[in-house]
């Protein structure tokens, strides 16, 4: 018994000499092609600081997992025809204290001085469209002159440093077969119109939003106005229970160059 084990000891020994000898040459290997060769714990660690990040981004962004419009009730704000250096930022600082996210159709032509806002945006977790570089009524454009306004509004919003849009809202919601074809992004209008541009009070806006709004809804605002980021906090605070707040992207589960025509489900 005493061999075997004096045996055993022995090959054990060479074992751990043959594995040390492994990983030294290892070591080498990695020091030749400049691997850094991190300590178990050390990578843990940094797998550890990168899930809490990601934790804290979706955190921040309000979503913890893909919501399921198909099966739980959705609403996704749209805030139209900015951004707007004074009334963005208080939609934005709303949308943050209630950890909602939502999609803003920027006006391609008043992006110039205002990309920190779109850069913000993004950062929160909110979706930027393309309303178009002048606000137009697309029916009454070329295909060139459609071409002009998609893609100048893309630049624009590119050159801040943020994804291009990959939806499009037709100023007015006014589309026609010769814009149909011509506009590469997927068309998205809305089915919950509080008028919010009618009205100097946003109690009118906070009514029209809670009577119209529904399970898939598109609600039509435009952060260019006072009553609007005024009417916020208790559309807010009143829908919250009722439904999870989405991007349009997520509402209609649109995968990047969907093509089609959406206004709510
Ligand atoms: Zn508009």
């Amino acid at each position: 018994m005493d061999t075997h084990g004096g045996e055993r000891l022995a090959w054990g020994q060479v074992l751990v000499g043959v594995a040390a000898l492994a990983l030294l040459a290892w070591g080498g290997l990695a020091a030749v092609f400049a691997v850094p060769v991190k300590p178990a714990a050390e990578h843990h660690r940094e797998v550890s600081r990168h899930a809490a990040r990601h934790a804290a981004t979706q955190a921040v962004a309000g979503a913890a997992a893909p919501i399921d419009c198909a099966h739980v009730p959705c609403l996704a704000l749209t805030f139209d025809d900015g951004p707007s250096a004074v009334i963005t930022p208080q939609v934005l600082d709303i949308l943050e204290r209630h950890h909602v996210r939502a999609t803003f159709y920027v006006v391609g032509s008043r992006v110039a001085g205002n990309e920190p806002l779109l850069q913000r945006m993004h950062a929160e977790g909110h979706e930027i469209g393309n309303h178009s570089w002048g606000h137009t009524n697309f029916t009454t454009l070329t295909p060139q002159q459609i071409h002009d306004e998609i893609t100048l509004t893309q630049a624009a919003v590119a050159a801040a440093g943020v994804p291009m849009p990959t939806t499009f809202r037709p100023p007015y919601g006014a589309m026609n077969p010769v814009a149909a074809s011509n506009v590469p992004l997927t068309v998205v209008r809305w089915n919950v119109d509080p008028e919010d541009w009618g009205t100097h009070k946003p109690q009118e806006i906070i009514d029209r939003v809670k009577a119209q709004a529904r399970p898939g809804g598109v609600v039509d605002l435009h952060d260019i106005h006072q009553q609007t980021a005024d009417s916020l906090d208790v559309i807010l605070n009143d829908l919250s229970p009722h439904y999870n707040w989405v991007t349009v992207s997520e509402l209609f589960s649109l995968p990047p160059g969907q093509r089609g025509d959406f206004s709510g489900r």
